[in-house]
């Protein structure tokens, strides 16, 4: 007997990167045991030159496919070159480093996936031709007049769920058709793994609906909101004292750190991060308790019990989140270690 697994990877497309797949068959004995590496065509997803274009496809996170149900599988891969060296498009890889070096920190990541539904080209509950009722009802909203796309989100949670991702909820959003769901807390290279499954899910599942999913950080200009990647942070010594939480917070303001993380946090920042719509300016950096127009948040629980995470409240929606655990564990890991707060 044969069972199909769905092998995911990452592509080379800028200046945001495309999830492909397709589908191996492989015998019943193949499970259990390392899945085989696969290739591609690297010319297809700008990930090669045609004179030169097969990339490899190696298998670093497994999941039940909920789509197929079954004995079949989704299997996320890392992209090399044929000489097994990471192809530049791969950033797990450098996540994997970083993770290796601040392992003992224990740091872990939920990260808010915000995204939001289309239909042809208008965001789901945009009437033909205009626009819906100001925001103001909508976000945690009930109703046929307030909610767009339930089905979807329904169907979505429960694959994810079927696939055995650790999320963690979901809400409706600000703007009509926007949504949000949370995978975490976990390690940077699991939460990072299944928030990719789980995009692919979103994908994979609004096909069926006939309805698009995007990550656009700001898919309609003007006053309405922007869809984020809230990314929450701690460390093991963040998770038991208030002054590693000020460490941190303080360590990303330091320098040249706030341009280098909000360059890697997703293109189209600078239209998202204004200082309007629950934002802070993307060339600004400040911390606060409970402020939703600060950088970053420390939620108002974690300063009464005086010990729990930080909220980066600056990535886009189309963030690499590869990118933004190997960022914050780099920064922050890096200046509690130098405060002896580890
Ligand atoms: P918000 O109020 O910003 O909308 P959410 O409830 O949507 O908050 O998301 C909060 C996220 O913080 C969740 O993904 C949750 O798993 C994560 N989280 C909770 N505790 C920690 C922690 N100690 N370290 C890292 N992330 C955490
Ligand atoms: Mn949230
Ligand atoms: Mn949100
Ligand atoms: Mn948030």
């Amino acid at each position: 007997m044969t069972f199909k697994a769905e092998y995911i990877w990452i592509d080379g497309t800028a200046p945001t990167a495309k999830l492909r797949s397709k589908t191996k068959i492989l015998a019943d004995d193949a499970k259990g045991a390392e899945l085989p590496l696969w290739g591609f065509d690297g010319s297809s997803t700008n990930q090669a030159k045609g004179h030169a274009s097969d990339r490899v496809l190696k298998p670093v996170f497994t999941c039940p496919d909920p789509i197929r149900g079954g004995a079949d599988l989704l299997v996320l891969c890392e992209v090399l070159n044929t000489d097994m060296t990471p192809h530049e498009s791969n950033t797990r890889a450098e996540l994997a480093e970083v993770e290796a070096r601040f392992g003992a920190q224990e740091p872990i990541f939920g990260i808010e996936q915000e995204y939001t539904f289309f239909e042809g080209d208008r965001p789901l509950g945009f009437p033909v031709g205009g626009f819906p009722a100001a925001q103001g009802g909508y976000y945690c909203g009930v109703g046929s007049d307030e909610i767009f796309g339930r089905d979807v989100v329904e169907a979505h949670l429960e694959n994810c769920l079927q696939a055995g991702l650790g999320i963690s909820g979901i809400n409706a959003e600000v703007m009509p058709g926007q949504w949000e769901f949370q995978v975490g807390p976990l390690a940077p290279l699991e939460v990072s793994d299944q928030l990719w499954i789980a995009r692919w899910l979103l994908y994979r599942t609004a096909e069926d609906f006939k309805v698009s999913a995007t990550l656009d950080p700001k898919p309609v200009k003007g006053d309405w909101n922007g869809a984020g990647a809230h990314t929450n942070f701690s460390t093991k010594a963040m998770r038991e004292g208030y002054a590693p939480i000020i460490t941190a917070c303080e360590s990303l303001g330091e320098g040249s750190k706030p341009m280098d993380h909000v360059k890697n946090y997703g293109a189209g920042i600078d239209d998202r991060l204004t200082g309007l719509h629950e934002t802070a300016p993307w060339d600004e950096y400040k911390y606060g308790v409970s402020d939703r127009g600060a950088s970053v948040r420390i939620p108002w629980q974690v300063e009464v019990e005086q010990k729990g995470y930080i909220e980066d409240r600056r990535p886009n929606a189309n963030v690499d989140p590869y990118v933004v655990t190997r960022l914050l564990v780099d920064t922050c890991c890096t200046a509690l270690e130098k405060a002896g707060q580890v």
